[in-house]
């Protein structure tokens, strides 16, 4: 029945197409692109001419794919604009600013009459994602009036060039085809497509391709890419499960705001199409549903494309459905569907002859060569290809019309799985334990508290504070106290997110972290309530929590309780110019146990004001303890980089932003003029080099011409957190004797993770070995514990 249904679409189509008149300049150009004709299909091998609406061509004077062309930001937006003004099925919601303060916008697509009721629309989803005090019959007749929001998100890696020209493509062609295919898209669906997911990052690496890579003919030709995406966390953008990053906190309220059941992420890496299936390991913690439905559509889109004669278009062998992370799993996290592609990419929009020679299908045990016939690959890509860009637009763009086909043709069953996983998020919270998470009031550190009901919050988990003391089967806990009840839409979320991770099999293994577990990972307590009653207990709804903290007496010196904050290091900082002491060993002031760390400064109206605004416990004395103390100065720190590998530095450099510690970002240019120890008392070399000293020292390979990251009118992009006329080549053996000379001048040299090899493996530290686990050692971002047995070194 479906499949008659579907041929005859085709029949129809094509009969559309022949009427509509088409832009032959476009089909021309695009067979020429293409480097095979099996790499060409029907759904895109055309494209209309509409008067009055303009192509992406007519905005920018170029068609999608063509080769040697990526667009900004800027003109991205242009385009949107144009097409948005010139149809009214084409709409453009605001989503924000970035972290470096571009806009960021989202796309929206639909027939006119819903492009109008745009509003009414969205209140019925919000209707589905909350549930509660609907009747199934009530869902039911608002399914029948809803659409589902189908949502893409491209360009989220930004080296991943081809996503945000794609889509370009796609929108005009949704605005504009006539044929019932997309006629029924339009009626069905509303589609939402964000023009760079990562705009910073994208405005960065096009420019970057123009002034380094556009000459690129062969793979071997290559340079590296630019030394910064985004602002901070270069590919981890898609790894920031607690949304520290402005750009990501904004798609997360967004998508808040309109709850698509479906979020499609447009990544580039694997040959030719990679369509994520769900595989294992799996959160047992989601909806049975979307296990069934993510196979459900990359199957369809893999037999449509095999069908088209397309190679290379496969399934389930490379990410899992385990960390809860990933930008698009915003979706999968609040009820929906994350669905993820992996197309070819050439890292640019250069032509080039491409050799498959990677192994191991993407780390995936058993996945064996990429290009070898698998059950979920029936026909696997070719181990050579002249690839090009329009050969990747080909792929992406036939891929998401198909995913547009199957899910307008069914979207009700789209908006009742919708419901049906939100409705069972609320009565699994009610059926089975954990029933909900108890924060305890009264914990030594309440800012940690703060840090997990914000983010529980920012994702739109329901916090409560209890307005009594709270009994329960676990304990007695203060009222005030936290509680976070699992029979609420995002429960499981909150479970997933609280939760203790139990990996289901040793033997998987997991593309990402292993674990995330919120209290651990904070050092709070949270505990998990196996009690139904806590369904029950009174409390008051929070928005956001902000702890106050306090200051008691009035003595002339306050002793500030060391209590593991971070914002202790904030207070030492906003208070740069006072002097600071640490007490070294516990001492009891009144009724009050200062702990050994606490610290003593003289008593001000600022400090008492920062101390309170920061969340921090003092009491004011009139005479020093006498224990043992030491002076807590403020160094002058440095954090070194090397150029071709600043994402772990971009944690390091988000955490002291975020907390307010000052620093010097520093690179080989820095290092190579020595005296390190005349500007210096601590350089942190974060983790960097993958393992690698030498990688940390000779860093990105010259490939004989100097590659410039440098600010000009012509590249504004670049030259954002250093600068550097040329990037290769690294610090070398001379950084190496800086560092040495550093160290024995008395500098402090602080290494982070893969870069403590740097200082052993160089000789800098002679009595310091460091050794490699073996490869066959797999435990990517566990949580594991740890006993101190020294805690009087200095270190702790
Ligand atoms: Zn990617």
């Amino acid at each position: 029945m479906y499949i008659k249904t579907i041929s005859l679409l085709a029949a129809v189509s094509a009969l559309a197409l022949a009427q509509q008149p088409q832009d032959p300049d476009y089909a021309k150009a695009v067979k020429e692109w293409t480097t095979k004709p099996e790499f060409m299909t029907p759904l895109v091998d055309h494209l209309p001419k509409v008067a009055s609406v303009p192509s992406p061509k007519d905005v920018l004077g170029y068609y999608v794919g063509a080769p040697k062309k990526l667009t900004h930001v800027a003109d991205l937006l242009r385009y949107y604009r144009a097409l948005a003004s010139a149809s009214k099925r084409v709409k453009i919601l605001p989503a924000g600013q970035t972290d470096e303060g571009r806009e960021q916008a989202v796309v929206v697509i639909a027939d006119e009459d819903t492009i109008r009721n745009l509003d009414t629309y969205k209140g019925y989803l919000a209707k589905l994602a909350d549930p509660r005090g609907l009747s199934d019959e009530q869902a039911k007749q608002i399914i029948a009036q809803a659409k589902p929001v189908y949502m893409f998100t491209g360009g989220l890696h930004s080296a991943e060039t081809g996503p945000p020209e794609m889509l370009m493509e796609l929108a005009y062609r949704l605005a504009v085809e006539e044929s019932p295919l997309f006629d029924q898209i339009r009626r069905n669906l509303i589609v939402m497509i964000t023009p760079a997911a990562e705009p910073d990052g994208r405005d960065r690496y096009v420019d970057w391709y123009y002034r380094h890579k556009l000459n690129e003919e062969t793979e071997e030709d290559r340079v590296a890419g630019p030394p910064y995406w985004g602002k901070y966390i270069f590919h981890d953008n898609n790894r920031d499960i607690n949304y520290s990053q402005v750009t990501m906190r904004n798609w997360l309220k967004f998508y808040l705001d309109w709850h698509p059941p479906i979020m499609h992420d447009l990544h580039e890496s694997q040959p030719f199409l990679y369509t994520f299936s769900g595989q294992s390991p799996q959160n047992p913690t989601l909806d049975p549903i979307l296990y069934g439905e993510l196979p459900w559509i990359s199957n369809f889109e893999m037999t449509k494309m095999i069908g088209y004669g397309m190679p290379g278009v496969w399934t389930h062998a490379f990410v899992d459905m385990w960390s809860p992370g990933y930008l698009g799993f915003m979706s999968s996290n609040h009820n929906g569907m994350l669905r993820m592609y992996e197309t070819f990419g050439n890292g640019g929009a250069n032509t080039m002859k491409r050799t498959i020679t990677a192994p191991e299908g993407g780390g995936f045990p058993g996945a064996g060569s990429m290009t070898a016939r698998e059950w979920y690959r029936p026909l696997p890509p070719y181990k050579e290809v002249v690839w090009s860009m329009r050969n990747n637009t080909n792929y992406m763009e036939t891929g998401v019309l198909s995913a547009l086909e199957l899910t307008s043709g069914f979207a009700k069953t789209i908006l009742q799985n919708f419901y049906d996983k939100s409705r069972n998020s609320i009565e699994s919270g009610k059926k089975e334990a954990p029933f909900g998470y108890v924060l305890p009031a009264g914990q030594r550190d309440m800012t940690r508290l703060a840090f997990i009901v914000n983010i529980l919050r920012l994702q739109g988990i329901e916090v409560g504070r209890a307005t009594t003391e709270v009994k329960l089967k676990e304990g007695t806990f203060p009222a005030g106290s936290y509680i976070i009840k699992r029979d609420q839409p995002y429960g499981r979320l909150a479970k997933i997110l609280l939760e203790k991770q139990n990996f289901p099999d040793a033997n998987l293994r997991t593309y990402d972290d292993t674990a995330w577990t919120m209290g651990l990972m904070s050092h709070a307590q949270v505990e998990e309530i196996a009690d139904k009653a806590v369904l029950d207990v009174p409390v008051q709804p929070i928005e956001t929590l902000s702890i106050a903290g306090s200051v008691k007496g009035d003595g002339q010196l306050l002793a500030v309780l060391h209590n593991g904050a971070n914002s202790l290091v904030t207070l030492r900082y906003r208070l740069k110019n006072v002097r600071f002491e640490a007490i070294e060993q516990p001492f009891k002031a009144g009724d009050t146990e200062l702990p050994a760390g606490s610290l003593l400064i003289p008593s001000s109206a600022q400090a008492r004001s920062e101390i309170e605004k920061l969340g921090l416990q003092a009491v004011a004395l009139n005479s020093a303890p006498s224990v043992p103390k030491h002076a807590v100065d403020v160094p002058r720190l440095a954090v070194y980089s090397s150029w071709g590998n600043t994402q772990d530095v971009g944690w390091v450099r988000y955490a002291f932003d975020h907390f307010e510690v000052g620093y010097d970002l520093i690179y080989k240019e820095r290092v190579r003029k020595g005296n390190l120890r005349d500007s210096y008392d601590v350089i942190v070399i974060p983790n960097q080099g993958r393992g690698s000293a030498k990688s940390i020292v000779f860093d990105v390979e010259s490939k004989g011409k100097p590659l410039a990251y440098t600010k000009s009118p012509e590249f504004p992009s670049l030259g954002l957190y250093g600068e550097s006329d040329d990037i290769t080549g690294g610090m070398g053996l001379p950084g190496v004797v800086e560092f040495d000379k550093f160290v024995k001048d008395g500098g402090v040299l602080i290494t982070l993770g893969g870069a403590s090899y740097f200082p052993a493996e160089f000789g800098i530290t002679q009595a310091v070995d460091a050794q490699r686990p073996t490869p066959q050692f797999y435990a990517p971002g566990p949580i594991v514990e740890a006993e101190i047995l020294k805690s009087t070194h200095p270190i702790f």
